[in-house]
């Protein structure tokens, strides 16, 4: 009798709602409720049937006036390390951008300014309606962790890794493959898991200019053994391509590559993609790889990746918003905006024409939520309102000047859904965020925490930004 009473103690109602599930027969709710109990989803269904089975034990019961509910997006390429690089190499060229400002300031990070970095990046990606992300690949992947521990979000957390390449930190400059592996696998054994089950641990490719074989083979190999997942850079940039062609003698570059060394798996999350041709998109596919799509770095540093085509074979692509420098907005709200347009226009390169039905909203939104949740090899728990499930979600108020009026709700929530419409959001069965409040971490004092240890940070690493005007 005892544990039915503390059990019943946590159990919410929430009722009222438009409902987008994202479920596999994609329902939507116009008047839905659901039941949490504690970090799971009980049950859904019409508010009035909710509330009549349920209202007798729970001890919340919270009315969203018809505002939407939503699955937590899932973010599936971000540097969180990188929050504080923000503005440190705008409109420069790739190689000044990495050799000059991203790699100086990365390999002056102390585990503290990990923490920083993360707690403000986590912050934005809260406001934006995230409840989990994929982390590209970063430094002090411990920082990370007690940052994502903090805020209570949910993360694939991966550590930067390489063992080999050109014009490296000093600092980096000497880790051998097995130094690589090892250091991962202590990351593992402390960190995956942890949380309430909040963090998991993957392995990192920083990308393959970067990668002896050995230390590909050892990653794919350890990720098995582990039963974990590797998140790589792929095919950034044609000069990649032309590097991979060069060096490791295939036919056309990094993905090419890949196949041919056996390294394409189910588990492998492959950010941007953009240099891949028709055989390459057809092994991603075959291998069950991931793709992670980030429309604004791709349109600022990168290039269009063929995400149209990469959907119709039948691959698994998700949403990212790549890190602060790259960006500069860590919001997936605007990721899904520009996901659906910039995939419209460069048909002009394919057909001649824009095409105004390639990735429909509905699309989009798959690519947010449950295609995220697959990214992420997590969709047994997250990435769909559904019974069973963890309780991860957002609280879209749609009665604002940037949504009204509402005819179309899916489209609205892609074309129109800013940041700002975001009010609530819970992750695990806790609210994180709420009337726009974040609730674990004082976010005015992680902002000017963060401003001092930006400063300080780019002091050390000798990074200084020049003028671009005549500043008085
Ligand atoms: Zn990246």
């Amino acid at each position: 009798m005892e544990m039915e009473n503390q059990r019943s103690s946590s159990v919410t109602i929430i009722h009222n709602a438009t409902i987008v599930t994202m479920d596999s027969e994609s329902r939507v709710f116009r008047d839905g409720g659901i039941v949490i109990d504690q970090d799971k989803i009980k049950a859904i269904g019409q508010s009035p049937d909710i509330l009549a089975q349920f209202s007798a034990i729970a001890h919340h019961i919270i009315d969203l006036h018809r505002q939407f509910l939503l699955p937590g997006f899932i973010n599936t390429h971000v540097h969180t390390s990188q929050q504080l690089a923000r503005g440190i190499a705008d409109d420069v060229d790739l190689m000044t951008w990495l050799h000059h400002r991203i790699w100086p300031y990365e390999s002056n990070m102390t585990e503290r300014d990990s923490y920083l970095s993360t707690l403000l990046c986590g912050i934005e990606l809260i406001h934006s309606g995230v409840t989990c992300f994929a982390e590209a690949g970063g430094q002090h992947v411990s920082g990370m962790a007690r940052a994502v521990e903090e805020l209570g979000l949910r993360a694939c957390l991966t550590q930067s890794t390489m063992d080999s390449g050109e014009g490296l930190p000093p600092s980096w400059a000497n880790r051998t493959s097995d130094e690589c592996i090892q250091s991962q696998k202590e990351l593992y054994q402390k960190h995956h898991n942890t949380a309430d089950g909040r963090i998991r641990v993957w392995l990192g490719i920083r990308q393959i200019m970067n990668s002896t074989d050995r230390l590909l083979h050892e990653t794919r190999d350890t990720a098995r053994e582990l039963k974990t997942g590797i998140h790589m850079h792929v095919s950034e940039i044609a000069y990649e391509n032309q590097v991979v062609m060069d060096t490791r003698k295939v036919e056309h570059g990094t993905v090419a590559y890949l196949e041919k060394i056996d390294f394409l798996q189910k588990n492998l999350l492959a950010a941007h993609t953009v240099w891949v041709n028709n055989t390459e998109i057809g092994f991603l596919s075959r291998a069950g790889v991931k793709v992670s799509h980030c429309p604004a770095s791709a349109m600022r540093m990168l290039g269009f990746a063929p995400i149209k085509q990469m959907l119709d074979s039948g691959i698994c692509v998700s949403l990212g918003t790549d890190g602060a420098p790259s960006n500069n907005r860590m919001s997936m709200v605007d990721e899904m905006y520009l996901a659906s347009l910039i995939n419209k226009g460069r048909e002009v390169f394919a057909n001649g024409a824009t095409d105004p039905m390639a990735l429909p909203s509905e699309i989009v939104l798959k690519m947010a939520t449950i295609n995220g949740a697959k990214t992420a090899l997590w969709d047994d728990e997250i990435g769909s309102i559904e019974a069973g499930k963890k309780a991860d979600l957002v609280v879209v108020n749609t009665n604002l000047w940037s949504m009204v009026p509402i005819h179309d709700c899916i489209s609205s929530l892609v074309y129109c859904m800013r940041t700002e419409n975001i009010v609530s959001v819970m992750c695990n069965g806790k609210w994180i965020m709420k009337d726009k409040k974040i609730l674990n971490v004082d976010e005015e004092e992680v902002i000017s925490r963060a401003k001092e240890a930006s400063g300080e940070l780019l002091k050390r690493a000798g990074i200084s930004i020049p003028n671009r005007m005549n500043v008085l």
